[in-house]
Formats: C-alpha cells, sequence, structure tokens
C-alpha cells in the first residue's frame, strides 16, 4: 500500500488492436498485465485466491466477460494458488449463481470454482469493525477467510456513487447481502442507511409508468391494482426509485457526502481483513455505461472502450480509471450525447448527475493509497 502522496504505478493496456498478431490482442495485453504485477510476490502456493468479479443482473450483460477471469484464475495456478470466482448475493442465491451461468461465468469457462461469497442464503459472513459512518459491516465469509484476492471490476456509472469500480466492488459486493440474526440494515442495506435518511416522495406527481417497482432491489414498493405505496422496513434508501422516476415523484432527501465515504470506510474494513500485498485490483474500462451491474438494464456505453488498468495501489487505479473516462469523448448514441456533453466535460460525473470524486479521496484520506499515479502502457505481451 503506498503513502498518500507517493506515486504509484497503474500499468495500462490499451483496448485498441492496431497490429494482426495475437500479442496484440486485449487478451493477450491482460497477460502481459499479469506478468508485470507478479503473482508469486503475492501469493503463497496453496493460498486460496477470491476472484471477485460482479455477476451482473438479468438484463444487464456489460460485465468482466469470462474470458479475462480465466486469464487472471490461471495467472493464479501458474503460481500454486487456488482461486475462486465470487460475488455475494444480489437476488437469491440459487438464480444469482443461475444469472452467472448465463452470462457465461460457470467453472468450465473460468477454469475454477464459481461460488457465491456469502452462501446460497446470503447469510454467510462475519461482523468486522469499520470506522465512524458504519461502525461495522458484515464482510462475506468466503472474502474474509480468504488469504488473497484479486478485484477485478467492470467499470461503470452509479446511481449514488457516481462511479463503479474496485472501491465499490469490494465495499459494497464485499458486504454480505442479508443478516441471520438482524434485518438487511445490518447487512449491505446498512451502507445506505447510515443516517436513516428519509426519500422524498410526493406521489400526487406519480403517471403509473410503474418502474421504480421493476427496480427495487428489496420489494418496498407496493402496487395494489390502483395505487403505489412503501413498505418503510423494507426501503433500504438505495435511491434507485428516484433514479428512474420520470416525474420526480421520488428524490432523495439527503446529501451522497456520508454514502461516498461510508464505501471508502467498507471497502478498508474488507482489504483489513488481508494482510498487506495480498490485494490485487483489475479495472476494466469496457462498455462503460451509465448505471450499475445489478440494475434491470445495461445502457449503451458512454465512451469507447479504454482497456485494462491493474495496480497494487486501490486508490491509484481508481483514481487513474475516473479521469480516464471522464476525460474520454463521448459516444453518439450514448446518455452523455443526449445530456449534450462534450470532450472537457467530466463525461462519467456529468452524466450521471453524481461526481465520486468523493469516494476516491474518502479512500485516499483513511490510508488505502496514494491519488497520485503513473499510468505505464503495456503495448502487447512480451
Ligand atoms: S429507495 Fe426505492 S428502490 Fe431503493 S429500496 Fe427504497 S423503494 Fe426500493
Ligand atoms: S417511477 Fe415515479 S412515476 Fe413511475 S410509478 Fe414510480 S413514482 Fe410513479
Amino acid at each position: 500500500m503506498s503513502n498518500k502522496s507517493e506515486t504509484s504505478v497503474v500499468y495500462y493496456a490499451s483496448a485498441r488492436a492496431t497490429k494482426w498478431d495475437y500479442k496484440y490482442s486485449l487478451i493477450a495485453k491482460l497477460e502481459e498485465l499479469i506478468k508485470r504485477l507478479d503473482f508469486s510476490q503475492h501469493i503463497e502456493p496453496d493460498d486460496y485466491v477470491a476472484v471477485k468479479t460482479h455477476f451482473g443482473s438479468e438484463g444487464a450483460h456489460r460485465i468482466v466477460r469470462p474470458i479475462f477471469l480465466r486469464k487472471i484464475v490461471e495467472g493464479v495456478k501458474e503460481v500454486g494458488g487456488k482461486p475462486f470466482v465470487t460475488d455475494s448475493t444480489r437476488i437469491m442465491g440459487w438464480d444469482y449463481l443461475e444469472v452467472a451461468n448465463q452470462h457465461g461465468i460457470n467453472p468450465m469457462s473460468v477454469g475454477a470454482p464459481v461460488i457465491l461469497a456469502d452462501g446460497i442464503f446470503g447469510y454467510d459472513n462475519v461482523l468486522v469493525k469499520a470506522g465512524p459512518i458504519l461502525g461495522e459491516i458484515n464482510v462475506c465469509s468466503a472474502i474474509h477467510d480468504a488469504p488473497a484476492m484479486m478485484v477485478v471490476s467492470h467499470c461503470k456509472g452509479h446511481i449514488e456513487a457516481g462511479y463503479g469500480g474496485a472501491i465499490k466492488n469490494i465495499s459494497m459486493g464485499g458486504v454480505s447481502g442479508r443478516h441471520r440474526s438482524g434485518d438487511w440494515k445490518q447487512a449491505r442495506g446498512h451502507l445506505h442507511v447510515p443516517s436513516e435518511m428519509d426519500m422524498v416522495r410526493d406521489l400526487e406527481l406519480c403517471n403509473f409508468c410503474m418502474q421504480c417497482y421493476h427496480v427495487c432491489p428489496t420489494g418496498a414498493v407496493l402496487f395494489d391494482g390502483t395505487d403505489i405505496s412503501f413498505d418503510e422496513d423494507k426501503c433500504w434508501r438505495c435511491g434507485r426509485c428516484a433514479r428512474v422516476c420520470p416525474e420526480e415523484a421520488i428524490t432523495r432527501g439527503r446529501e451522497l457526502t456520508e454514502f461516498q465515504q461510508g464505501l471508502a470506510e467498507a471497502a478498508q474494513a474488507v482489504l483489513g481483513t488481508f494482510a498487506p500485498g495480498k490485494v490485487l485490483y483489475f479495472n476494466f474500462l469496457l462498455e462503460v455505461q451509465p448505471e450499475c451491474d445489478c440494475m434491470p438494464v445495461a445502457d449503451t456505453p458512454l465512451v469507447q472502450d479504454q482497456g485494462i488498468l491493474v495496480s497494487t495501489d486501490i486508490v491509484a487505479i481508481e483514481q487513474a480509471s475516473y479521469d480516464l473516462i471522464n476525460q474520454a469523448a463521448p459516444l453518439p448514441g450514448s446518455l452523455a450525447a443526449d445530456k449534450g456533453l462534450r470532450q472537457g466535460n467530466r463525461i462519467l460525473a456529468d452524466a450521471v448527475g453524481v461526481d465520486a470524486q468523493e469516494q476516491i479521496d474518502a479512500a485516499a484520506e483513511l490510508g488505502l493509497g496514494s491519488k497520485v499515479y503513473e499510468l505505464v502502457e503495456v503495448e502487447g505481451k512480451d
């Protein structure tokens, strides 16, 4: 982990392929990036290694492709590690594994077991101390107990976080979906409600489009055939309904600062379960869509594919990824183009309407790494 003012190296492979040779493919470039990270420095023989990714959701197909997961799995095996590909439950586990399978993520394709980090019912977790915002969080058991982790993140937008990369992958994604003896507020939902702030609703504006009903992850939006209502006990203030409501009948009743800082705190708590040097980061800046991979749809990408970044420093890789996306040119036919954004605007922040710099700043302040980075380009496989 770098001191917050040191320069950290972030290796980068562009998505462009301009020469007709396998060694210049993005897959071969990933093999080279893996070589640069030198897994043998981070993994002991027989170490179980969590390859943490996001399985996507029914309707959201823009995830890290299985071929890339397979290359990372092969790299871990080459140094004697025992990899398993994992994510925490978003929906009940049996169905979530089927979503993974539909997206091509299964033991055959990735070359390793594919398991749920918090078990088939989302109850397998370990309570871990976090910072002053969250107090404590339930880290998924398979992540908590693994000696090493590869954090494989599809970088994209997010309703409340503004940007979802490595920090979000291990904070919200490293925390269990449920809690056996408590309710959802002691599990992942806890990240959304540290201050118990309410959503603001004016249902006189409602046109009954039912989008809130379809995106709600907890079943908190109720419809009796005539009226919409909300189950306050089930609502974990995730903001999805506010994001999709076309009439502003639902809005957020809070600033997002605490949420962004809470994500960094949760990431710190999850990383605290690993010895120094045992976690490596892979950010995929491909199909950078405006929403999270847990939404029921995936919009067209905001910017052209940038490539793959890898680092040992979570803050440096997040800063580099966020900068690359924000500085890219908006693609025609995207939300960024719809909003009239041009290169020179902050494409992701302005398209989503939430600036995620706060999340990265908070991670740096917590000592998770350095925002100062050097991008070292890898042009092909040696
Ligand atoms: S904020 Fe909206 S989408 Fe999220 S849980 Fe509550 S009602 Fe459902
Ligand atoms: S998204 Fe808004 S307009 Fe549509 S049903 Fe929900 S509250 Fe009503």
